[in-house]
């Protein structure tokens, strides 16, 4: 049986060849938290009330990290739960406050695709705004969908794509303006910045902003699943309960029953072995990376789309499929965007020195190829 296992195993592609992941290799401590806690059911908190406390110390740690002492969340199974959850609450929080019935929130067109199913399953109107010319949501635009029905805007911090970042200042001041929430999706950026000098506010630290989405199972270096929501306060959490009878717990604020408490360790353990300077140094070394990747590239005639900002870039190309295809047939994996036609790559911790000139030697050929 254990033969046929690695069998299958062996057949999935190494994070040494993949270059459109924003998931990564998790840090040998994740791995040996996540084993500590492989039976925990944080859906039962009351027999599991060690692991439970670990989860609220997480919290202080990225509510603090966060500039908002007073945070309060959860580790979830990852962006797309966070991000749901960010905007189920914002929805019922103002049902409560201002009796909104027909709910709508106003995203930039670069949002994840996780948005699309929030519609979906929230019963929310989805309205999208458009970008600059840099690919940052124009505020101008996003005022103009805003009405008496939205209940929250959406700020990125770390698009999917490129890795751009909205101008999050603005968005606070037009939400506290309007009165309404504003959610901030910082799945990937969230342990981005917080280690980078010259990062722009994108936090608790900007009066508007009422929730952030921030996936430690990224950046984090966490096992799979660990997704994060942290709210401005325990408010947001009270909106989101429904009562459980038969657990050892009165209600329930997460959107699964049953969740792992594999997350809450291994995120804690990279944190707390890391410290503020190790994470600091796994970012640089991600930026040095992309820097390199892109003096490369750019050696091969390729343009970025934008300056990278974070260790995401994307180079501009009508081949985009063509080469991600030809790529792949030789266990290289990169990802494409649309608009504009690019070829995208993700520079996680897995990328080294190495993996960069391997894949620069494969693209050569497939240059040729194509
Ligand atoms: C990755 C990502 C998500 C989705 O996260 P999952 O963990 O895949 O559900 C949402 N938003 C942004 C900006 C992301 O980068």
């Amino acid at each position: 049986m254990l033969n046929e296992l690695e069998e299958f195993r062996r057949k999935d592609i190494p994070y040494s060849r993949v270059l459109s992941s924003m998931c990564t290799t998790p840090h040998p401590v994740a791995v040996e938290a996540h084993r500590l806690f492989l039976e925990t059911n944080l859906g039962d908190p009351g027999i599991f009330r060690g692991t439970w406390e670990l989860e609220e110390k997480l919290m202080r740690l990225l509510g603090e990290m966060l500039h908002n002492e007073n945070a309060a969340g959860y580790i979830c199974s990852g962006g797309t739960e966070a991000n749901i959850q960010g905007i189920r609450a914002a929805r019922n929080v103002m049902r409560q406050k201002k009796g909104v019935q027909k709910s709508n929130i106003v995203i930039p067109e670069s949002a994840h695709f996780s948005f699309e199913k929030i519609g979906d399953i929230l019963g929310v109107e989805i309205r999208r705004a458009g970008l600059d010319e840099d690919y940052r949501v124009d505020v101008g635009a996003v005022e103009e969908l805003v009405d008496n029905n939205t209940v929250a805007l959406v700020g990125i911090a770390g698009t999917t794509e490129l890795g751009q970042i909205d101008p999050i200042k603005e968005l606070s001041d037009l939400a506290v303006e309007r009165g309404i929430e504003l959610h901030i999706d910082a799945a990937f950026g969230g342990l981005v910045l917080p280690f980078m000098d010259d990062a722009p506010d994108f936090d608790f630290k900007l009066d508007g902003v009422s929730s952030i989405t921030i996936d430690p199972h990224k950046m984090g270096m966490a096992t799979i699943p660990a997704g994060g929501i942290l709210f401005r306060d325990g408010s947001y959490l009270r909106a989101l309960e429904v009562e459980t009878p038969y657990l050892t717990s009165k209600s329930q604020y997460t959107l699964t029953g049953t969740r792992p408490g594999t997350g809450v360790a291994s995120a804690y353990a990279v944190l707390r072995h890391l410290g503020y300077d190790g994470m600091k140094k796994v970012v640089e070394k991600c930026m040095d990376m992309t820097t390199l990747l892109v003096e490369e590239m750019r050696s091969l005639g390729f343009e970025p789309v934008i300056e990278p900002i974070m260790n995401v870039v994307a180079f501009r190309t009508d081949k985009a499929e063509k080469i991600k295809d030809e790529l792949y047939r030789r266990d290289w994996v990169i990802s494409t965007i649309r608009k504009p036609k690019a070829i995208r790559m993700v520079i996680m911790p897995h990328v080294n020195e190495e993996v960069i000139s391997g894949f620069i030697q494969t693209l050569r050929e497939v240059i040729r190829a194509v």
